[in-house]
């Protein structure tokens, strides 16, 4: 590349049919950005309490795992990887290991119980784990988990004896990868059913570091600051989120490899932690959900920590309040906020509302980024005219072709190329993008997905629950706090700690909800039989 403008030429692919624009000098496999990333040589690259991981010992770590995953464990292209960790460097390191063998990673969320990790596993037909000692003992019980497992850390650990030598001149194992073969795995839910798939190619991959980096280059035009001095600043990044989300693992761990910066992890999401990490490693980006923006800014030790080297500060993966935008322009001036808006089918941001944009319009979550098409369809699927409310539906080689071993799911959501996201949006004459509501029953608490219909069904297992419904609640730093709704069984009394107790033993924590509200009445219905949840929110918060 001649010209800084070359690198986001775009070019015309056909994927599944349909031709679309993609970036055209977007790595074309995970194995050519692992290549690429060799260049960065001793440059810090992973970044964890004391520990320090430069571009090179990750190529060479990952390289060894990948083949003895190869020589030792039998994995063959396209066979599935699943992985259950915090966010440790050795989760970066067998997602890479797994990807350059040309298997498939699956990564299941840590929170999740024994049970949830199971179905996980045998869902995706797992033929290999790699997890820290805390998952591996949730999964001990668990009989249809009993895959091969690889301990990374933690009591137990043989992920370094596995490995066995790390050598300087170790090479890749041979395998042919294409942008169109699978490349990873990540479970997301639906308003029925348990969770699904999102299957993800090589492209997606390779097309997403590209589609943030463009993001950033119209940032900082938008902030009004020179794109080569931005450039020229080494970026670190704090990753606030899980990896084993779609915003960690391509919006921060696949951009950090793609721009040769810095990732500093923290194995969770701690606010103090995270000012003095900020602090200590010169962190110029912070890149999570709005509550984490939300937590650094409010919390009582944010003036003594020293956070100038932040540049830039950007979230996405729920609605951001406008009140966020206020305040960050409040306390920290000539930084550049934004919105970015994704999901796990788009291998995370493809709307994006940065700089004097952001400013005017702050309840925009901003503009498809440029490979991105955007529409709003009526519910027959037929585009309507512009400022219309309907759904967003999206096309465009970020978004996934389907999910895994589920043809149905995959049908009804992408139609002719185009994603429908099951958002409700309208589009002004400028292009922006507003998201009105969400016509998926789910809460998005902390950034986390809640399915209405999965912690429904756990609590109709209970003999005390007659009818219940699961709404999203408001609430101040999470956006969305999880509540239900009880008619209980005739002759139960069954409190809200009891059932509390019952869900979770079944359900991840972070989905059991914090308030109940039990009533006597029958939950309101329409006709067809479904619960009126705006009505029972409306009422409830009422009462
Ligand atoms: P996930 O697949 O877990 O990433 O969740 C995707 C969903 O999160 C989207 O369909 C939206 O409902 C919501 N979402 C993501 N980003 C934003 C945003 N910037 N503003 C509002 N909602 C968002």
């Amino acid at each position: 590349l001649t010209a800084p403008g070359q690198l986001f030429e775009m070019e015309e692919v056909e994927v599944g049919g349909t031709t679309i624009r993609a970036w055209k000098h977007a790595p074309k496999t995970f194995r050519d950005l692992l290549e690429i990333s060799r260049f960065h040589g001793e440059n810090v690259f992973l970044i964890y309490e004391d520990e320090r991981i430069s571009y090179e010992e990750h190529f060479r770590r990952a390289a060894t795992l990948a083949r003895r995953l190869v020589d030792d464990y039998g994995v063959r292209k396209g066979d599935r990887v699943a992985l259950a960790m915090r966010n440790y460097p050795e989760w970066v390191v067998s997602f890479s290991a797994i990807l350059a063998a040309g298997a498939v990673a699956v990564p299941l969320n840590a929170w999740w119980t024994g049970q949830e990790l199971a179905y996980g596993l045998t869902d995706s037909g797992a033929r290999l784990l790699i997890a820290d000692a805390e998952r591996a003992e949730r999964l001990k019980d668990e009989e249809a988990a009993q895959v091969p497992m690889i301990v990374a850390r933690g009591p137990g650990a043989n992920l370094d004896e596995v490995m066995g030598e790390v050598r300087a001149d170790v090479t890749l194992p041979p395998v042919e990868l294409g942008p169109d073969d699978p490349a990873t795995i990540f479970y997301t839910s639906g308003t029925t059913g348990r969770p699904k798939g999102a299957l993800g190619t090589h492209r997606n991959l390779g097309q997403a570091p590209m589609t943030v980096a463009y993001a950033m280059m119209r940032a900082t035009a938008l902030a009004g600051k020179d794109p080569a001095e931005a450039a020229s600043v080494r970026r670190v990044t704090l990753l606030a989120v899980p990896l084993f989300h779609v915003t960690g693992c391509f919006a921060v761990l696949i951009t950090t490899i793609f721009s040769g910066g810095g990732l500093a992890l923290m194995y969770k999401w701690d606010p103090e932690r995270a000012l003095q990490t900020i602090e200590r490693e010169k962190v110029t980006v912070l890149t999570g959900v709005p509550t984490n923006a939300w937590q650094l800014l409010s919390h009582p030790a944010f003036g003594r920590y020293d956070i100038s080297s932040l540049t830039s500060i950007s979230y996405g993966g729920a609605p951001a309040p406008p009140r966020l935008l206020e305040r960050i322009t409040e306390l920290l001036p000539d930084r550049t906020p934004s919105n970015g808006y994704g999901m796990t089918e788009t291998t995370a941001l493809a709307i994006y509302n940065a700089g004097k944009d952001y400013a005017a319009r702050p309840d925009s979550i901003g503009l498809p980024l440029a490979v991105t098409d955007v529409r709003i369809c009526d519910p027959l699927g037929d585009e309507l005219p512009t400022g219309e409310v309907g759904e967003l539906c999206m096309r465009g080689p970020i978004v996934i072709s389907g999910y895994w071993n589920r043809p149905e799911a995959t049908a009804e959501t992408f139609v002719n190329g185009w994603l429908h996201t099951g958002d409700l949006a309208r589009v002004d004459e400028e292009g922006f993008v507003y998201i009105v509501d969400r016509a998926k029953d789910m809460v998005i608490r902390g950034g986390e997905n809640v399915y209405c219909a999965e912690v429904e069904a756990a609590l109709f297992e209970h003999p005390g629950v007659d009818d219940a419904a699961v709404i999203g609640i408001p609430h101040d730093e999470l956006g969305e706090e999880v509540g239900a709704v009880v008619r209980r069984a005739p002759g139960s009394d069954v409190s809200a700690a009891e059932l509390q107790d019952f869900l979770r033993g079944r359900v991840a924590a972070f989905k059991v909800p914090g308030t109940f509200w039990f009533l006597d009445e029958e939950l309101p219905r329409n006709p067809g039989g479904k619960i009126l949840k705006t009505v029972l929110r409306r009422r409830v918060l009422a009462s």
